[in-house]
């Protein structure tokens, strides 16, 4: 008897263990193939901060650091251009809080006739406080080099086909009203290629996209 019940502790102890096993492997299984679809529009403008700890998973490209994320649709988008013979040259990709920090603090430096309060006010007119910057979220490109004619027809070829790789033109000049920043023909947003061709579409901002799909679903 006394036996027995000793083999039958021993069998339940072992089944307690084997699912404490299992629970632990589940838990610590890599998401197969989730990671595209975990993918989530940020919004970040006057009214949306990040975190100052926010920090993407970054990787480099051609010398500037960017999202993960962003990666491959960029990198595919640059191949299509430059068969347009357009080449893409980035000025601008993830900035630090720090960084942006440091950024606008210079701005404000620069109306030091003005008193501390209209320089804040004046600054932000086209400088982001920190926390406040899409460029923090390492999905924001600046692309721009110093040849003005040459800029042009790069902004123009990524207005019509950044979408295709999920970029979209954020700041618009028919959208300033919404935006509430002034158009910016060199800063492209990655949002995904399923979002891009929604807000293509539909002609919507990032604001709108954001309205429309994300806050009403709740
Ligand atoms: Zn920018």
């Amino acid at each position: 008897m006394k036996r027995k019940r000793h083999i039958s502790l021993g069998i339940i102890l072992l089944l307690v263990l084997i699912m404490l096993f299992f629970i632990k492997f589940l838990n610590n299984s890599p998401p197969s193939g989730k990671v595209e679809k975990e993918f989530k529009v940020m919004l970040v403008n006057k009214e949306n901060k990040l975190d100052k700890e926010y920090v993407p998973d970054l990787v480099k490209y051609n010398g500037f650091k960017v999202s993960k994320e962003i990666l491959n649709d960029l990198k595919e988008m640059s191949k299509a251009s430059s068969k347009d013979n357009t080449v893409l040259y980035i000025n601008n990709a993830y900035r630090t809080y720090k960084e942006q920090d440091k950024l606008f603090n210079d701005k404000v430096k620069e109306y030091q006739d003005l008193s501390k309060e209209e320089a804040i006010i004046k600054a932000n007119e086209t400088v982001e406080q920190a926390g406040y910057s899409e460029h923090q979220t390492g999905r924001a490109i600046d692309f721009s080099m110093r040849n003005n004619d040459y800029n042009w027809k790069m902004w123009y070829w990524l207005k019509d086909n950044s979408y295709k790789y999920g970029f979209i033109l954020r700041y618009p000049k028919e959208k300033e009203e919404i935006t509430k920043i002034n158009y910016e023909p060199w800063h492209f947003t990655y949002v995904s290629k399923e979002v891009a061709q929604i807000m293509h579409d539909e002609n919507l901002c990032l604001e709108e996209y954001y309205q429309k799909y994300i806050e009403k679903e709740g």
